[in-house]
C-alpha cells in the first residue's frame, strides 16, 4: 500500500543518502548502513533537504545542493568565544582540533571544537562543523509510511534507521 505515497508532513521516511561538500568531499554517507528514518516535518533534518523530499515517493532518486541558510546556518564569529583554562576539568586533553560536547544557555547539547590554546586560554568554536557550508546530498527515497502516534507524540522516527529506545 505504501509504495504510491508521497512525502507529506507526519509521515516516516526512510533513505539513502550521501552527502558531500562543495568541491566533492564525501562527509556522511548511509552505503554500506542501513538506511537513515527520519519523521517528516519535525525538523529532524536540515531545512533544504526536507523542502527537497517534499512530494517525493519511493523509489526516487535525486542530488539537491542546500545553501548554508537552509542548512546548518551560517558561521556566527560570536560563536568563538575564549574561555579561561580553568573552566575546563584539570586532565582534559586541550589542543586544537579536539571536539567535545559542552551545554548552551537553554541546557541542550552543543558541540565545541578547540581552536587554540594558549597558557592561560582556551578558544573554541561552538559553531555546528558545517556551518556556513553548502551541503550537496544524493538521496534514494527507500521508504514512506505513516507515523505511529507514538513516533508523532516523539518527534522522530522509531525502529530500523531511527531511533531505538
Ligand atoms: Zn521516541
Amino acid at each position: 500500500m505504501s509504495e504510491s505515497q508521497s512525502i507529506v508532513d507526519g509521515m516516516v521516511v526512510t533513505m539513502h543518502y550521501k552527502l558531500a561538500l562543495d568541491g566533492g568531499q564525501v562527509i556522511d554517507q548511509s552505503e554500506g548502513e542501513e538506511p537513515l528514518a527520519y519523521l517528516h516535518g519535525a525538523q529532524n533534518i536540515v531545512p533544504g533537504l526536507e523542502e527537497a523530499l517534499t512530494g517525493k515517493s519511493v523509489g526516487d532518486s535525486f542530488d539537491v545542493s542546500v545553501p548554508a541558510e537552509k542548512g546548518y546556518g551560517p558561521r556566527a564569529e560570536e560563536a568563538v568565544q575564549t574561555v579561561p583554562r580553568s573552566a575546563f576539568p584539570d586532565g582534559s586533553a586541550l589542543e586544537a582540533g579536539v571536539s567535545f560536547q559542552a551545554t548552551d544557555q537553554n541546557d541542550r547539547p552543543i558541540m565545541g571544537t578547540i581552536e587554540a590554546v594558549t597558557d592561560d586560554t582556551v578558544t573554541v568554536d561552538f559553531n555546528h562543523p558545517l556551518a556556513g557550508r553548502n551541503l550537496n546530498f544524493s538521496i534514494e527515497v527507500v521508504g514512506v509510511r505513516p507515523a505511529t502516534d507514538e513516533e508523532t507524540t516523539h518527534g522522530h522516527a522509531h525502529g530500523a534507521g531511527g531511533h531505538h529506545h
